[in-house]
């Protein structure tokens, strides 16, 4: 007997209303596994910006690193100890046996990468044991702590990984994942009116859907699903206690019998531009660069190299979250005369839009579609990368809607309105 996990959003949980049909969605499936339950929990909608603008304002602007970094994560993590304590209650006023699980308490180990820490191991012998025992346990998401006893938070987003997590550890039957929308749809569906739900989808294509911007997983719990084989379903939780909620099963591509050419559609306006302008070309300059980003924990997307005025001296273009964006150019100016460049120009108003689908492999004609599609509304592209599953451009950020649009209508993806 499995038991199940159910993980919670900010929106879910977003005043005492909310928490309360919550512990009712909770109460009612606690009736039907006699696995146990274990429910991972959001901080309240908005709670963790505002938590994230008090630990920068009180740091000062522009601050990273270490110093800053390890108490943001004590501040910012605040928001689901919270909401772990409220459901918990919630719980026992239905006269069901619950306790909150904070991260250090569970204990969720991970690496020491504060702001977007990676889980390592869940240690969690008492916390399994209360689980198999029939105590409902809710669990604060998005917090973990190091071996070394501090705090850190899994990213924005980071409670659907530890739900995966959790759900891996417990060897639950699958992590049921709550949100304001009724599923994963062919796009965001705030932006797109005529998105369709999707029924099923292949773990691979939601991993390229999540971490090209589709917000509704956390790229890294899609990871850990499909590395553990974790079934995830994601589902409203605006829904009654009991109507037919059936979301979309994430799930692998041969349980899939109709495969999509595009499946989906994904944006994200979280993206910075940055030219290395005029470095010196010559074998090992794009390790010299690369390696100092990584070891500065900057995770670098797309990448251009092209001749600049000669085979001398090369243009390097990437683009990173502008969150990692200040922290590039701090690394790569540092290192000016090291690396040998000219100067670094920054762009922030571009966003990537990309059409993913595990049938391009198979189907031709998919990038033209495509290019003509933006074209056609005037939309020029400045970086194009590719994969098997997916196409991704890099456009000024003020078109990516009209982007998604144009591109969800070609590829016949529209609802019939
Ligand atoms: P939660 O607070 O429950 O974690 P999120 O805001 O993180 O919820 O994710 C849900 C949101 O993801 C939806 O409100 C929707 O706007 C957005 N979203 C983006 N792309 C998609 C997609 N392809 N399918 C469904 N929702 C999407
Ligand atoms: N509360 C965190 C955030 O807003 C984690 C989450 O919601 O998953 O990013
Ligand atoms: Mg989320």
């Amino acid at each position: 007997m499995s038991p199940i996990v159910m993980k919670f959003g900010g929106t879910s949980v977003a005043d005492l209303e909310r928490i309360n049909h919550v512990a009712d969605l909770v109460a009612k499936q606690a009736e039907t596994s006699p696995g146990g339950v274990a429910v991972i929990v959001s901080a309240m909608a908005g709670q963790t910006n505002h938590l994230v603008s008090l630990a920068t304002g009180a740091a000062g602007a522009g601050v990273v690193g270490e110093n800053f970094d390890d108490e943001y994560d004590v501040i910012v993590s605040s928001g689901e100890q919270v909401t772990s304590g409220l459901l918990a209650l919630a719980l026992r006023k239905r006269g069901l046996k619950a306790r909150s699980w904070l991260g250090w308490q569970m204990p969720m180990l991970t690496n020491d990468i504060h702001g977007k820490a990676r889980i390592r191991d869940i240690d969690g012998e008492a916390f399994s044991q209360a689980v198999g025992s029939g105590e409902i346990a809710v669990v604060a998401g998005f917090q973990g702590r190091t071996k070394e006893d501090r705090i850190t938070t899994l990213g924005r987003g980071g409670s659907d990984t530890s739900a995966v997590a959790v759900a891996a550890a417990l060897h639950a039957e699958r992590c049921d994942i709550y949100t304001d929308v009724d599923g994963v749809y062919t796009t965001d569906p705030r932006i797109v009116p005529k998105a369709q739900r999707i029924e099923k989808i292949s773990y691979e294509e939601m991993l390229e859907m999540a971490s090209l911007g589709a917000k509704v997983l956390q790229t890294r719990s899609v990871e850990m699903a499909m590395n553990h084989r974790v079934p995830i379903r994601v589902l409203s939780s605006f829904a009654e206690v009991g109507a037919d909620n059936s979301g979309t099963l994430v799930c692998d591509e041969d349980e899939i019998m109709e495969k999509q050419v595009v499946s989906g559609i994904a944006y994200s306006r979280d993206e910075a531009k940055i030219s290395l302008l005029g470095v010196s070309n010559h074998p090992g300059i794009a390790a010299d660069i690369f390696s100092r980003l990584a070891e500065a924990n900057v995770n670098v997307d797309m990448i251009v190299q092209a001749d600049a005025r000669g085979p001398e001296q090369a243009n390097m273009v990437f683009t990173c979250t502008e969150r990692d964006s200040e922290l590039a150019i701090s690394v790569l100016q540092d290192a000016k005369s090291k690396i040998g460049f000219e100067s670094i120009v920054v762009d922030r108003d571009v966003a990537k839009v990309s059409v993913i689908g595990v049938g391009m492999r198979s189907h031709t004609g998919v990038a033209k579609t495509m290019f003509d599609a933006l074209s056609a509304k005037g939309i020029n592209i400045q970086v194009i990368s590719t994969s098997e599953i997916k196409i991704s451009v890099l456009i000024d950020s003020s078109y990516t809607e009209l982007a998604v649009r144009a591109l969800h209508t070609a590829y016949g993806l529209d609802a019939e309105s």
